[in-house]
């Protein structure tokens, strides 16, 4: 496994790999079982698999957890090479962004909702540094979590617009036992917390029951998952939503027979804000 940092030994690399098709994995580090059942998916589609490990501060806001964020890259090396990883791109925040650096890229409505109404800055970080991401890697195909439900729809969405030739794949949510989705930041949770933090798949799974059981009015979805959410008292919900999964739009009322359902909340425990979904077709 090669590890590069700068984008001319990238280039150099990625060059000897010719029409070979590529497999690429961009992830922040701290890697756990999410992540590598994206590279999984990748080394069995693809000749060659590239992972980037990159604390992206534009997608931070000043008063989220960019300096405290989890990392551990002799870990994160370690578990690449245990799955046959060819290649990872480590680059420095100079070498992402230099000095004169000027350009964002941003995707207009479907940021507009759910995490980007709270997070106005994120996905234009997100989108601006995964299309520098998809010119130096020049990857076949890009993998991604369904856990980052509207990450996914955001830069499917961006592919289209601006043409980038590649396909994108999105793999389910890998989760512990007891149903917490698998996250860097768990790591943040007190132990207490932690316990607790299995309410968010409750809440979904609340919701989910009374779906299957052919609910479709999206205001009692929403005050099932609430139900549920309140009966943990370290739980403090930021928002919840049944939306469209294509638009990312709240339904109101009746969600027509036809329609999909993307149900989805960001609960705070102490500081540590945790994001889950459930997609229900
Ligand atoms: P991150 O390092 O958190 O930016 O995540 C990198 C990629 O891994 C993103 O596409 C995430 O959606 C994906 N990911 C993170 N957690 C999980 C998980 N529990 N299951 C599946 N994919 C995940």
């Amino acid at each position: 496994m090669k590890i590069v940092t700068t984008i001319a030994e990238f280039r150099q690399v990625r060059r000897g790999y010719g029409f070979e098709s590529v497999g690429f994995v961009p992830t922040m580090g701290y890697l756990h079982e999410g992540h590598l059942e994206l590279i999984r998916r990748a080394r069995t589609e693809n000749e060659r698999v590239v992972a980037s490990i990159f604390v992206n501060p534009k997608q931070f806001s000043p008063t989220e957890d960019l300096s405290r964020y989890p990392r551990d890259l002799d870990r994160d090396f370690h578990m690449l090479a245990g799955e046959n990883v060819d290649l990872v791109f480590v680059p420095s925040n100079e070498v992402m962004y230099p000095p004169d650096y000027q350009t964002t890229v941003s995707v207009s409505r479907v940021t507009q909702a759910l995490e980007g109404l709270r997070r106005p800055t994120h996905f234009d970080g997100v989108t601006t540094v995964v299309a520098k991401l998809f010119n130096i890697v020049q990857p076949s195909r890009a993998y991604f979590g369904q856990k980052d439900a509207q990450q996914s729809v955001v830069i499917r969405q961006m592919v289209r617009d601006l043409n980038f030739d590649l396909e994108i794949v999105v793999c389910p949510t890998v989760r512990e036992s007891d149903g917490l989705a698998m996250s860097s930041r768990n790591k943040y949770l007190t132990e207490d917390e932690r316990k607790g933090a299995t309410v968010l798949y409750k809440a979904l799974q609340s919701a989910k029951s009374i779906w299957d059981g052919g609910t479709r009015n999206s205001g009692i979805l929403r005050a099932a998952m609430m139900e549920t959410l309140s009966e943990e008292l370290l739980a403090r919900v930021d928002y919840i939503s049944a939306a469209d999964p294509v638009t990312l739009e709240e339904w109101h009322g009746e969600i027509p027979r036809d329609s999909g359902l993307l149900l989805s909340m960001a609960v705070f425990f102490g500081q540590t804000r945790l994001i889950d979904n459930l997609l229900l077709e």
